[in-house]
C-alpha cells in the first residue's frame, strides 16, 4: 500500500485528473487509498522498474527515494528511461550506488543491450517534469522536454551536440 500511495503521487492519472507531482485527493494518508475498490484501471496496472524487478533491491522506491519507468514513445525509435527523484532527496541520485547504477544503465541504453532497446536515462525532479539531466556513461548535461539533442558516439564515449 505504501507503494501505490508514495510512487503513484510522482504521475500523473488522467482518469481522476490528478497531474503529476501531487499528491492524490482520495489518497488518506496513514490508511491508504480512499476508493481502492473502485481505484482506476491506470492505478491497478501502474508499475515501475523496481515492482517488476528490474532494479536492484536498493533501488526500492522507499529507500531510494526514486522512481524508475520507462515511458515509450510510439512515434519514436528511441525510448526515455526516467529517473524522478523525491524533491526532498534532490542529490540522492548522485550518491553511491546509485549514480554507478545510472551510469551503467546509460551504456545500456545507447548500446542497445538491454533487452528494452534504445533508451536515454533521464534524471528529474518530481517537481520539474519539463527540466532535469540526460545520464550519459561518463557525464550528465542539462534536459530540457522537446530540446532537440543528438548524441555522438567515439568509440566508449558518448557526447551531446545541442
Ligand atoms: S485513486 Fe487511489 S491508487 Fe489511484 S492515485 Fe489516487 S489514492 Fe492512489
Amino acid at each position: 500500500m505504501w507503494y501505490l500511495l508514495a510512487v503513484l503521487q510522482f504521475f500523473e492519472v488522467k482518469e481522476i485528473h490528478k497531474p503529476e507531482g501531487q499528491w492524490c485527493q482520495h489518497c488518506q494518508l496513514g490508511k491508504g487509498c480512499g476508493i481502492y475498490a473502485q481505484r482506476p484501471h491506470e492505478c491497478r496496472v501502474f508499475d515501475c522498474n523496481w515492482l517488476i524487478g528490474l532494479m536492484p533491491e536498493h533501488w526500492y522506491p522507499k529507500r531510494s527515494h526514486m522512481v524508475v519507468k520507462l515511458d515509450h514513445d510510439v512515434n519514436s525509435v528511441s525510448s526515455t528511461m526516467f529517473v524522478i527523484v523525491d524533491d526532498r532527496y534532490p542529490n540522492i541520485w548522485k550518491t553511491e550506488p546509485y549514480y554507478q547504477n545510472l551510469r551503467h544503465m546509460s551504456r545500456q541504453g545507447l548500446n542497445r543491450t538491454s533487452f528494452v532497446g534504445y533508451f536515454f536515462t533521464v534524471v528529474r525532479l518530481n517537481s520539474r517534469p519539463k527540466n532535469g539531466w540526460l545520464i550519459l556513461p561518463d557525464q550528465e548535461v542539462e534536459w530540457r522536454l522537446g530540446e532537440p539533442m543528438e548524441i555522438r558516439q567515439s568509440g566508449n564515449h558518448f557526447r551531446v551536440v545541442k
